[in-house]
């Protein structure tokens, strides 16, 4: 039987608990990092934003780790850590597919929208190809002397007043850990989160509903590309940044399809469906699925006629749960084991990184002080609550994609919030505990609600006079003129541009 004792113990070793395991054992922590699998390993979870971006930087400057920084933008990433696989990300990207219609640009843009979210590829963000990316944080933590035990199976979690006792099996034998902590950053693992019997709250309450088929591949055509021999120069015209170096969003019926390129040929696909309008069909494997799907969209079948998986499909059930509860006195899980929405939008990466830092913070600030067990409380409420406000974007954008001029105006409730959120960064005026997205800004919340209220009534042909409303309604958070009809779905990038010391 192999012993430790530790102060921290993590189970999962994605990017967010190994990160958390670096920061702990760099405050002087002991700690010990537990993982099921072994690395390099697939993720999914692999596309990047400004908001990430900042709080991977703030994460590197707080607690002094310096390699970590080149992460937070595709030039320094490419520069540091060429071996280091990642995509370029300029922005987001939108197009609206009818079945069995090739996609045809509209004059006023009225089923595209792209965002851009940086000034150039230097300041942009990123895909994370996570096998490299989780791999190369595993061997840092276990370069700074952190021990590591992969392949390592919990079979107890229990709890008594001297702390945790994990029992585990790996091998090479018995494992038994005490930890006067433990964080589970086990994902949809949820160890801890089970043996607490933590609640998942009723998902009928849960607005998003999404299930995945999703896959690497080589040989997928840019969509520039695709858009250009299809319509010639008019099917680009007006882009404020190339289409394909963005989180593309490709709209279907009830549903959307991602695509992320890496710079290494490997690209990230996958549908995310409504389950009522596409259930998944006995006698249809994910890879029949896959290809029905994309033969039900011309120029997406296009752009996959020469892709190739380079492994197994993932088709998963319904994507959304959350828990009831995010930490403890002595116990905390991180965004992805408490709940998840939806790849839309890419918000996951953010929320760890945003609970990352918060943990970090505790452990640097009052780990054995007498405001630990508020600031912990305080941390699980801002877990819930991010994942409630992420829920209330995603789902009211997923009941208007057949509306998409409409989608278009409600989902500028995240790009407003994220523009604001990155230009008090860019400004130094963001407070380390400053939630995602405006989460605890009552007054933004509710100018929220009231655009989905409206979105959700709002047919297509007042898409006009509703966007116009919601400019109105925006107000003082609109800092960077989104909404504008002179736009016209095109928006290049609007935030203040980057100093050499924000690099
Ligand atoms: C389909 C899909 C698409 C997504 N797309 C995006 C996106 O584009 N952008 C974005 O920002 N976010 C996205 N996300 C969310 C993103 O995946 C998560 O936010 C991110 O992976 C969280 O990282 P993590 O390190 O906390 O957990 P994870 O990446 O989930 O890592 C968990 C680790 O725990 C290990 N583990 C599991 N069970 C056990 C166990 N019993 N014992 C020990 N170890 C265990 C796993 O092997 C894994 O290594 C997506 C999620 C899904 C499901």
């Amino acid at each position: 039987m192999t012993r430790f004792d530790c102060d921290l113990a993590i189970l999962g070793s994605g990017f967010g608990g190994t990160l958390l395991a670096i920061i702990a054992r760099r405050l002087g922590y002991s700690v010990v990092l537990l993982e099921r699998g072994t690395h390099p390993r697939f993720a999914i979870g692999e596309s990047s934003t400004p908001l990430a971006d900042f709080k991977l930087a703030a994460i590197a400057d707080r607690f002094g780790l310096d390699w970590l920084r080149p992460f937070a933008k595709y030039g320094p990433w490419k520069a540091a850590y060429p071996h280091i696989h990642c995509g370029l990300k300029r922005g987001f990207s939108f197009f609206r597919h009818e079945r069995d219609r090739p996609f045809a640009a509209t004059d006023g843009n009225t089923n595209s929208l792209l965002v851009a979210a940086s000034p150039d590829a230097d300041h942009s963000d990123t895909h994370w190809f996570r096998a490299d990316f989780d791999a190369n944080l595993v061997s840092r933590a276990v370069g700074d002397g952190i021990p590591y035990l992969d392949q390592f199976e919990v079979t107890s979690v229990r709890h008594d007043d001297r702390g945790w006792e994990l029992g585990g099996a790996r091998a090479d034998g018995e494992v038994n850990i005490r930890a006067g902590f433990v964080v589970d950053a086990t994902g949809t693992g949820q160890v801890l989160a089970k043996a607490l019997g933590l609640e998942l709250v009723d998902p009928s309450t849960l607005r998003a509903r999404s299930r995945a088929i999703y896959s690497h591949f080589t040989g997928v055509a840019r969509w520039h590309d695709v858009l250009e021999a299809e319509q010639g120069p008019a099917g680009t015209a007006g882009h404020t940044f190339p289409c394909d170096a963005a989180a593309l969003h490709q709209i279907i019926d009830h549903g959307w399809m991602w695509v992320l390129r890496f710079d290494h040929g490997i690209t990230s696909a996958g549908f995310s469906l409504d389950p009522d309008a596409h259930p998944i069909r006995p006698d249809e494997s994910p890879e029949m699925e896959w290809r029905r799907l994309l033969n039900s969209y011309p120029s997406l079948a296009r752009q996959f006629a020469a892709a190739e998986p380079v492994r197994p499909f993932v088709r998963t059930g319904r994507l959304q749960r959350r828990l009831s509860r995010a930490s403890g006195p002595d116990w905390a899980l991180l965004p992805h084991t408490a709940g998840f929405l939806d790849a839309w939008l890419s918000p996951g990466i953010a929320q760890t990184l945003f609970a990352v830092n918060r943990l970090g913070r505790i452990l640097a600030e009052d780990w054995r002080g007498p405001g630990r067990e508020r600031r912990l409380t305080e941390y699980g409420r801002a877990v819930l609550r991010e994942l409630v406000w992420v829920d209330e974007i995603t789902g009211t954008c997923f009941a208007c994609f057949d509306r998409f001029p409409v989608m278009t105006t409600a989902s500028m409730i995240y790009f407003v919030a994220a523009h604001y959120c990155e230009e008090r960064e860019r400004a130094g005026r963001a407070g380390p505990d400053d939630a995602f997205l405006l989460a605890d800004d009552p007054v933004y919340r509710e100018i929220a609600a009231r655009v989905f209220r409206q979105a959700l009534t709002t047919p297509a042909a007042d898409a006009d006079r509703f966007t116009a409303a919601v400019r109105d309604e925006l107000g003082p958070y609109n800092l960077c003129g989104l909404c504008e009809p002179r736009w016209r779905n095109m928006y290049p990038y609007l935030g203040t541009l980057p100093t050499e010391t924000s690099r």
